[in-house]
């Protein structure tokens, strides 16, 4: 089962992605989670993208397809993924059917998590004092929003037309949305 878990940044998208993990052994593969380890060793790429983290743009579709690219092959014998910030860009949601078809599969469902603009900020403004996350100052905030506004949500009515995706109340408790998320992989299957 291959699940792309779908939403604004802040959406709770980490930590369902988790849980799944937990319960279902999925490979959690996060771009977001792969930059910032990228950039806290100081690698080659991290040093190219750490800019592009701090001031909330996208790092381009070709090193994010790549990094996938890797996971998918590194974890060939995997039950099945779960994408977490990944693809956040039609060009990026084109190169998963094309990298999941190569390897016989393909995405199964996508889970839209649906929180609105004001619960988002107040969950980033917790966030932010609790983490320290440059990205999650408001200002840049505001702007990770406006990408995902421009940028990511394209990609609902896509997946949406083709049957895939199903939205689950992003606003509920955790355990809520837990049991949101499993019913959807139950009919899913
Ligand atoms: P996230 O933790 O998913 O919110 O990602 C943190 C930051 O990493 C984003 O604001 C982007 O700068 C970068 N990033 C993560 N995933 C992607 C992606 N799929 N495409 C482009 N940039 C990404």
């Amino acid at each position: 089962m291959n699940l792309i878990l779908f939403g604004p940044p802040a959406a709770g998208k980490g930590t369902q992605a988790k849980r799944l993990v937990e319960g279902h052994g999925f490979i959690q593969l996060s771009t977001g989670d792969m930059l910032r380890a990228a950039v806290a060793s100081g690698s080659e790429l991290g040093n190219k993208v750490k800019a592009i983290l701090e001031e909330g743009a996208l790092v381009s579709d070709e090193i994010v397809i790549a990094l996938i690219d890797e996971q998918l092959t590194k974890n060939a014998s995997a039950p099945g993924f779960i994408f977490d910030g990944f693809p956040r860009t039609v060009g990026q949601a084109e190169a998963l059917d094309k990298l999941l078809s190569e390897r016989g599969s393909e995405v199964h469902l996508v889970l839209r998590l649906v929180v609105d603009e004001a619960q988002l900020l107040e969950r980033v403004t917790k966030r932010f004092e609790e983490q320290g996350r440059k990205d999650d100052n408001p200002e840049t905030f505001s702007f990770r929003l406006e990408k995902y506004n421009h940028d990511t949500a394209p990609l609902v009515p896509i997946y949406a037309e083709r049957g895939k995706l199903v939205e689950v109340d992003g606003m509920a408790a955790i355990e809520q949305v837990s049991s949101g998320i499993e019913r959807a992989l139950k009919e899913a299957v």
